[in-house]
């Protein structure tokens, strides 16, 4: 789950990272009193779970305080198109009004979960700012990084390296080492998947300030954050992931046609690969999980027939907790309520009474090709293409 921007500053300044002065905006009126409060030369930024704000018109320099609230009116209630958003945008539902800073350089650095090396990592860049994807493209010997041993935390010669390729010495290689200190602990201690600060501003006397931040919580242990799973904000994600999220199913959208319904990750990565050997794309990643009684899966069907894309269903389950015939009786509960035109679906069912839920299925009238393998899937999808 990603914060908003000042909801990641306000985490991060706890753990002791600084970060300009300033408020959050919902209304025009919000930003031109935040303005003048900070000064009236200020930034205001639009907040959205993107980044590529500041090449795509969400980030604006303003002189007085009602200019901030010119800027805040154009932007608020828009929606924002970056190069990291698709092409209808997110919504713009409040905007971050703050003092500038002064910027002699714009630094990177992040600490994120390094799946292949099984640790965090620290990653950081002389050449932060809005081209960072650039860098890291064409020159990625430009990025730094640093494993964090799990057991130890990052280690002072660590931050020295890191300083010392940044271009830091003296108090700011001092206020670098400190920062890494401040970001791991708020790493770890909110179990982020990424903790991101670019720029980080070398300022005019040397201080280093977080201009912007973004903040990944990891999913699975919002559980224990209950502060920050409040945080969760459903208008910036399509609505048929946050209803997908309120029902306890892992979705994902995607751009094919074939709707996807799968019990475990693995699988489903699997399924989806078997849609694509068919010539064809999925329309989405759905895992029902293993505890998914008739209800649940009903509920994820009519969630996948949701999507207008969806034009043909591949439903590929190993039955194990999750019993066969639970599904075929959810899928055709689905199907009943489901209201307009149910599309065709392969399914390969194995494992846990697939005898009998593949009888409720082949039984229920619906357009369905009952298959073994993971072969005959793929011709069957290709077939209703
Ligand atoms: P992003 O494009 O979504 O990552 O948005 P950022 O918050 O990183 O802002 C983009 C760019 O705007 C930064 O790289 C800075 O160059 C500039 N910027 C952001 N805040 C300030 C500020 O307080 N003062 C100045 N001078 N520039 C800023
Ligand atoms: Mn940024």
């Amino acid at each position: 789950m990603k914060l908003h921007e000042y909801q990641a500053k306000e985490l991060l300044a706890r753990y002791g990272v600084a970060v300009p002065a300033g408020g959050v905006a919902r209304s025009a009126d919000d930003a031109r009193r935040i303005a003048s409060e900070t000064g009236g030369r200020v930034v205001v930024k639009a907040q959205v779970h993107a980044g590529g704000r500041g090449k795509a018109g969400g980030v604006r320099l303003v002189a007085t305080a009602g200019e901030a609230a010119e800027a805040a009116a154009r932007m608020l209630g828009a929606s924002l198109v970056t190069a990291q958003t698709g092409p209808g945008g997110v919504p713009v539902d409040a905007v971050l009004i703050e003092e500038t800073v002064s910027i002699s350089r714009e630094l990177y650095l992040a600490m994120l979960i390094d799946g292949g090396a099984g640790r965090a990592v620290i990653m950081a860049s002389e050449a932060g700012g809005m081209d960072i994807e650039s860098v890291a493209e064409q020159t990625p010997e430009r990025i730094l990084r640093e494993a964090v041993e799990p057991a130890l935390g990052p280690m002072p010669f660590q931050s020295r390296k890191l300083a010392g390729g940044l271009g830091l010495e003296g108090a700011a290689a001092r206020a670098l080492s400190r920062l890494v200190g401040s970001v791991h602990a708020a790493f770890t201690e909110n179990d982020c998947s990424l903790v991101e600060i670019n720029p980080l501003v070398v300022t005019a006397d040397g201080g280093l300030v977080a201009a912007d931040a973004k903040v990944t919580v990891d999913d699975d242990a919002l559980f224990r954050h209950p502060d920050l799973a409040g945080l969760y904000d459903p208008a910036q994600e399509p609505p048929i992931e946050s209803e997908a999220r309120g029902l306890g199913l892992s979705y994902v959208k995607l751009d094919g046609d074939v709707g996807c319904l799968v019990n475990g990750a693995g699988l489903a990565m699997a399924t989806m690969d078997v849609a694509v050997a068919a010539g064809a794309a999925p329309a989405n990643f759905l895992d029902v999980g293993g505890g998914a009684d008739e209800e649940k899966v009903a509920a994820a069907v009519l969630l996948l027939l949701s999507d207008p894309a969806v034009r043909r269903v591949l439903i590929n389950i190993f039955g194990g907790i999750l019993r066969c015939d639970v599904v075929a009786r959810g899928v055709v509960e689905a199907a009943a309520r489901f209201e307009g035109p149910v599309p065709p679906m392969v399914v390969r069912m194995l494992g846990t009474n697939a005898e009998e839920g593949r009888r409720i299925l082949s039984e229920a009238g619906l357009a369905v090709t009952l298959v073994d393998d993971l072969g005959a899937a793929a011709a069957a999808i290709g077939e209703l293409g």
